[in-house]
This record gives structure tokens, sequence and C-alpha cells, in this order.
């Protein structure tokens, strides 16, 4: 059982996600890690994120299981990740991972771009979550605030354009719904709300493929 949740950043779908997998007792994959390891890669070796062979070669040797989020997850690492991510050979990379691990065991969540269009397609269920790119740029700005108090709401919002920009103009597995995923808009929903609303339209989607 293939649960693929895809969606803009900051969407809430990393929570979702975690919410997910822990109802139905799933194991949970964050793809966007993968891509922020390869990029964190390329600028610890001193390479450029121009460089496209060193992040080539970098997602090919990248160990799934050794992912350190504390490193991961910041602002300039997921901008870099965009970068890495638009090449077609990191992708090609981290193809056959992703597919290996969406085969696990009772059954696999994973959250990303490309899971219900390239990655798995043939996902029992698809959600694409999003929200409005001001109300995206709000909560983020929320989280990052409290270590840098002089962080601007623009400055945020200008990143998280920037990136939707890149993630869905590229010519590679770019950002978009899956023709059978169901849209989920976060906006005006706190996280408890929007996960019960995931939760309710991947059990209706489940039921309809029996
Ligand atoms: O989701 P997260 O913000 O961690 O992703 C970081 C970047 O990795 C995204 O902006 C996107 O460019 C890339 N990504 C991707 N395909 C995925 C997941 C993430 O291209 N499946």
């Amino acid at each position: 059982m293939i649960i693929a949740i895809d969606g803009p950043t900051a969407s809430g779908k990393g929570t979702i996600a975690k919410r997910v997998a822990a109802h139905y007792g799933f194991h949970l994959l964050d793809t966007g890690l993968l891509y922020r390891a390869v990029a964190r890669a390329v600028l610890d070796a001193g390479q450029s994120l121009q460089n496209e062979n060193a992040a080539v070669i970098v997602a090919q040797k990248l160990d799934f299981a050794a992912l350190d989020e504390s490193r991961l997850r910041t602002r300039e690492i997921g901008d870099a990740a965009s970068i890495v991510s638009a090449y077609p050979g990191v992708r090609q990379a981290l193809f056959e991972g992703q597919r290996l691990f969406a085969q696990k065991k009772p059954g696999a969540v994973l959250d990303g771009r490309d899971i219900g269009t390239v990655i798995c397609p043939e996902a029992e269920a698809k959600l694409y979550v999003t929200a409005a790119p001001e109300i995206r740029a709000h909560r983020r700005w929320l989280e990052l605030v409290k270590a840098d108090p002089s962080l601007s709401e623009e400055s945020v919002l200008e990143d998280i354009r920037r990136r939707d920009e890149r993630d869905s103009t590229r010519s590679n597995a770019p950002l978009k719904i899956a023709d059978d995923a169901r849209l989920l808009d976060t906006s005006g929903m706190d996280i408890e709300t929007a996960s019960r609303e995931a939760l309710r339209l991947i059990e209706t989607a489940l039921s309809r493929k029996g």
C-alpha cells in the first residue's frame, strides 16, 4: 500500500504525512530530505551547486538511512535543494531508492513533489496539499523567527515564491497535481483540521479502489 503526498513547501504536507503514517502504522519517507542531503554534501565538499556532476555523484552514493535532519532543515539548504533537484541525473539516481522504499510492508507514505506523478504513479491514494503562498510564508516565518528575530515575513515569501517557481517550471518531474490526486487546500485550516481532512480524503480514495 502506497500513499503519495505532494505539494509545495510549507503547505503542511510534512506534518500531515507524519500523522497519516502514524495512523496506518506505515513507513514514512520525506523525499525532500534526499534532495537536501545531496545539496548539503555538495556544499560540504566545497563544490558549487551549479556543478551537476558533483551533485549526481553524491546522489548515486546517498544512504537513505543516514539523513541528519538537523543539518538539512535550514532555509539555505531548502533553497540549495531546489537547485540540485532540477538535475535529471540527480533525480534518476534517487529514483530506485524511492521505489524500493515504497514497497515496504505493510505500507509506505512518501511525501514530496513528484511522488504521485513520477515515483509512484500506481499509489493507492494521492493527496496534493497546498495553501496560498502568503499563508505558507506566514507559517514558515513563525517557525524561523524564533531563531532569527530580524527575519522579515516578506523575505520568506520571496523565498517561497522563488522555490515554487523553480520547482514547478523545471522540465524534469515538475511540481504538479497528478490527475488522480485529491486536492487539499489547507489555507483556512489549522494542522489538526488539515490532518483530519487528509485522512478523510485518503479513506475515500481507498474505499473507491476497493
Ligand atoms: O520538501 P522540502 O522543502 O524539504 O524539499 C526541498 C526541495 O527538494 C524542494 O524545493 C524541491 O526542489 C526538492 N524536491 C523535489 N522532489 C521531491 C521532494 C523535494 O524536487 N520529491
